[in-house]
């Protein structure tokens, strides 16, 4: 099982960059959130841990104490960017940063990129820094500065969900190509269930999360009971 710690930047009383209507907290959390959900219910053997799951205040050395406490395989902070920029996306990694950091910044720099490309978002590159979050964690580790909130047409971006789904599924899949992850087989696999309603095979089969859903008509015509089905309240009758 890897490890993944995700970093939402800043929180509680301290909200980071804000302008236009937005926090910078909020969007690190919201994409922390949303990257943990996505990463575990799409790749096998991912589990993923966060500094903070709400809004609260945390010191810069907790993150990292608890992200090297618990031996995670890798480690991202999210933020956002702020002051001096014409906006765009970036990432960091410590100064003098690991061979692994720098491939993991290499990685998910690209994913992000791409998945982020149909909006236009300037790419201001991979950088170094001697920021905290990089320098104290002991495995490799990145920063992302997702857009600037302080500048208008960044902050537009950040309010759309599709914008934030693609900065979640850039950090989602270059974190997937690091670690090497597996994708879970698809819920749906018909080809591997069979359903026999008094002698005859139902076509259509699926399975969702453990739940077996078969085409209603097929089942009530096999058991021999009628189906009425009215469009207009788009309710359907069994009656035998
Ligand atoms: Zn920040």
């Amino acid at each position: 099982m890897k490890k993944v710690w995700i970093d939402a930047g800043h929180g509680g009383k301290d909200p980071g960059a804000a302008r236009n209507g937005l926090q910078e907290k909020d969007i690190a959390l919201a994409v922390s959130l949303a990257i943990k959900s996505k990463l575990e219910n799409e790749y096998e053997g991912v589990q993923v841990l966060l500094s903070r799951s709400t809004d609260v205040f945390l010191e810069l050395k907790d993150r990292t104490n608890k992200a090297n406490a618990a031996g995670a395989d890798l480690l991202v902070s999210i933020h956002c960017n702020a002051g001096g920029g014409a906006g765009g996306f970036e990432t960091f990694r410590f100064t003098s940063a690991s061979a692994a950091s720098r491939a993991l910044q290499n990685v998910i720099h690209g994913e992000i990129t791409t998945a982020i490309k149909p909006f236009n978002i300037t790419d201001r590159g991979q950088k170094t820094g001697n920021l905290h979050m990089c320098r104290e964690s002991r495995m490799p580790a990145v920063l992302t500065e997702n857009l600037f909130i302080d500048v208008k047409s960044d902050a537009d971006k950040l309010k759309q969900a599709k914008v934030i789904e693609a900065i979640v599924s850039g950090h989602v899949s270059g974190i997937a190509k690091y670690l090497g992850l597996k994708k879970k087989e698809a819920a749906t696999k018909a080809d591997a269930l069979t359903v026999i309603v008094n002698g005859k095979n139902i076509d259509g089969v699926k399975l969702i999360d453990d739940v077996t859903y078969v085409p209603l008509r097929a089942v009530a015509e096999a058991l021999g009971v009628n189906v009425d089905w009215n469009n207009n309240t788009k309710t359907a009758t069994i009656t035998n």
